[in-house]
């Protein structure tokens, strides 16, 4: 089954992991800007990812039949940073006509703290001046709950902004349906230890029901972490297992992040049906 991965950082990948997407039927993969693993020490480090983001990773993608997608932003982790993320954001506009860029993300929170809501704020200003959707993350354990209830409360701020074009994504059991019942886009990220399984992501897709899923995408948020990048096809397994159909497996894993990602100008997903023909 074709599937788009909507949320992975390739960065942190392998040509290997490349194809083997490709081999399991990813087309396409959208990849947020994220946490390296370390602080970098200047707006430079920025620039030079944010190149690495929309010229770099989209020609090895390609090199296995992948479209690459992006979203740009500094992560709350160094949003700690003030005055780093404040010379961050002054950069953003420069990259966002590349054509592999669908808006901005992923921005949020990590540790709920002051300074992460001021930047999380200002990146919302950004996005609605320059038309951009949102790729929003939310802190992960303990952290989760509260950071969602702040991170939904700030966005009530802007309502210039269509919720559907925002997308509020490693939701839980216990956040689902707050994102959902206030009209935005949820994400379940799949992880291969401790968190969210395939089982307990399918859990949520049936409690979600015929409404609530017509808003759910399913990621593997692949990094450079212990993460599984082959995690999409691992739900669609357990969907199989548990008597889905194929066309509610398909509007899952591909049909949502579709309809999602096509609010953005820059999203035009070639159709995998018809791709090499003609
Ligand atoms: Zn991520």
């Amino acid at each position: 089954m074709y599937y788009i991965d909507p949320h992975i950082h390739m960065v942190s990948r392998t040509t290997d992991d490349y194809e083997t997407l490709a081999k399991m039927g990813c087309v396409a993969i959208s990849e947020p800007a994220f946490w390296a693993g370390f602080d970098r020490g200047s707006v430079d480090g920025f620039r030079d990812y944010f190149h690495q983001l929309t010229e770099v990773e989209p020609k090895r993608a390609a090199a296995y039949g992948i479209q690459h997608f992006t979203w740009l932003c500094i992560n709350a982790k160094e949003a700690e940073n003030v005055s780093l993320s404040r010379d961050v954001l002054k950069i953003i506009p420069e990259f966002l006509d590349c054509p592999n860029v669908l808006g901005i993300g992923e921005i949020g929170l990590n540790k709920n703290t002051p300074n992460e809501a001021t930047i999380f704020q200002e990146h919302m200003q950004l996005a609605v001046e320059h038309d951009q959707q949102v790729l929003i993350h939310t802190p992960h354990l303990e952290d989760k709950y509260q950071g969602t209830r702040m991170i939904l409360d700030m966005l009530a701020d802007h309502t210039s902004m269509e919720r559907t074009r925002i997308l509020v994504d490693h939701v839980e059991e216990h956040t689902v349906r707050h994102v959902l019942d206030a009209g935005y886009w949820a994400g379940i990220t799949l992880y291969p230890v401790s968190k969210c399984t395939p089982a307990r992501a399918v859990d949520i897709i049936e409690r979600a029901g015929k409404e609530g899923s017509r808003r759910l995408c399913v990621n593997s948020a692949g990094d450079w972490g212990p993460s599984k990048p082959t995690a999409v096809p691992d739900l669609i397994l357990e969907m199989r297992r548990r008597g889905h159909s194929e066309s509610f497996i398909r509007k899952i894993v591909f049909d949502n992040p579709r309809t999602f990602f096509r609010q953005s100008k820059h999203f035009d997903l070639l159709d995998p049906a018809t791709r090499n023909e003609g």
